[in-house]
């Protein structure tokens, strides 16, 4: 519940977006006394409740608005506060406060005990809430975009940066905006909570006009990634070759760091007063980079690859039907694991989520047991595959009906019987997400 988003009742939450930044001597500065101010208020709050609870632990957690009446005081006694933008100190408050609440009611299982910042963190983040403020010429927002490549954040003290291609902030309302400075990368982001008009959707509505087709989809496990049930196939994203060079990085870089480690804790060791650390190091530094870059690209490659399925199957199909696969089941198995985290199908599911909304499409999503292991035709269960290891049954592209004597391509059978269970079921399917308009 970290930052509570006043939505009004015509807008709708469309996520975050990503800019990189590049910003420049003094922005630079900017902002690293930006992170600093507010890794210097999380730190002071840490430390001030450690001392307030180790001298009486039967003391309440106060308020939020308790906590945030201290900032002033701060700003007072620390000038240099001052010159940084309040909203984002306000937010940093507000993030302490939920953390706390959420140790201290164990709200979720993991939950641990805030903890100290430091200013050497992989990625040092601040978040600047997009509220408004007055000045003679009437209400102004805290992040202006001044061009497709250009936007100003806060008010006086504030500073105008370069950015990567806007355009698509345009019709949007910013709520917040994170900048985050990533080290592996040594690369400066602005992402931003953005909301948008629901009326303005309506277009999406009649641009998609109605195709009168269902559709079931079967998440393939082999190099076909979706085949729908009228035989469509998509393919997995091309990062196979991208992905191969990234893991000989990523197995270089983590034998380096294993190796960087072990000699900065000897020499640690046995010189107590010299210290040095391990990001000292700079040849791994850039292997970190290098690793961390392809990374980034194989997520971008994938990304848009999913995006480009998903506007797709929406625009020509009414009703989508897709299996309830827990991933996490899946991803127990050892053998499948590498290819499913490959499909992203988590990240598939959400993105047709939301689009089926915005388009008012239909998106059904069944029981997912034994589509793949009956024939579409008759219905009845192929005793064949009943007992038979996974491997094997991966192994199966195409069968013969045994009752029927239907051929069977298998993902498209099972694509089919997707479909088929959806209808079938009616009113049981055991969930129906989004989707407004009924087909
Ligand atoms: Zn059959």
């Amino acid at each position: 519940m970290a930052f509570k988003t006043k939505l009004a009742e015509h807008e709708i939450q469309l996520g975050t977006r990503q800019y990189r930044i590049y910003p420049e001597g003094e922005q630079i500065a900017w902002i690293w006394q930006l992170f600093g101010a507010n890794r210097f208020v999380w730190n002071q709050f840490i430390a001030t409740f450690e001392a307030r609870y180790e001298a009486n632990p039967e003391l309440k957690f106060p308020k939020i608005s308790v906590l945030k009446s201290w900032l002033p005081l701060m700003r007072k006694e620390h000038e240099w506060l001052k010159r940084v933008n309040s909203t984002s100190l306000q937010f940093t408050v507000e993030r302490f406060s939920d953390a706390m609440w959420a140790f201290l009611t164990k709200k979720q299982i993991k939950q641990g005990k805030p903890r100290f910042k430091s200013r050497k963190y992989y990625s040092q983040t601040a978040t600047i809430k997009n509220v408004k403020y007055q000045t003679k010429t009437g209400a102004q927002a805290q992040i202006a975009v001044l061009s497709p490549h250009h936007l100003r954040i806060g008010k006086k003290n504030g500073i105008t940066l370069r950015t990567s291609s806007l355009n698509n902030l345009r019709n949007v309302r910013i709520q917040k905006a994170v900048i985050s400075y990533r080290q592996d990368l040594d690369r400066y982001y602005i992402s931003f909570s953005v909301v948008k008009d629901k009326r303005q959707l309506a277009q999406y509505q009649v641009k998609s006009k109605k195709t009168g087709k269902s559709v079931g989809i079967d998440v393939g496990l082999g190099k076909e990634w979706l085949v729908t049930s009228d035989g469509k196939r998509f393919g997995v994203p091309a990062t196979f070759k991208l992905g191969k060079a990234m893991l000989k990085r990523q197995s270089h870089c983590d034998r380096n760091r294993t190796a960087i480690e072990k000699r900065v804790a000897r020499f640690n060791q046995s010189h107590k007063e010299a210290k040095i650390d391990k990001y000292d190091y700079a040849n791994w530094q850039k292997l970190r980079k290098t690793k961390s870059k392809y990374q980034l690209k194989i997520r971008n490659i994938r990304y848009d690859y999913l995006q480009k399925v998903t506007t797709e199957l929406v625009k020509s199909y009414d009703v989508i039907v897709i299996e309830d696969l827990k991933i996490k089941n899946l991803l127990g198995n050892h053998k499948l694991a590498h290819n499913i985290a490959n499909a992203s199908w988590g990240m598939f599911r959400r993105l047709l989520v939301y689009k089926c909304e915005w388009y008012g499409k239909k998106l059904i999503v069944v029981k997912p047991q034994y589509t793949s292991r009956i024939c579409s035709e008759c219905g009845k269960k192929n005793p064949r595959f009943a007992h038979m290891k996974t491997r094997d049954w991966l192994a199966i592209r195409e069968w013969d009906c045994p009752y029927c004597h239907a051929h069977h391509d298998r993902d498209v059978n099972a694509s089919k019987n997707i479909l088929a269970r959806a209808v079938s079921l009616g009113s049981k399917i055991s969930k129906i997400q989004a989707g407004a308009q009924p087909c």
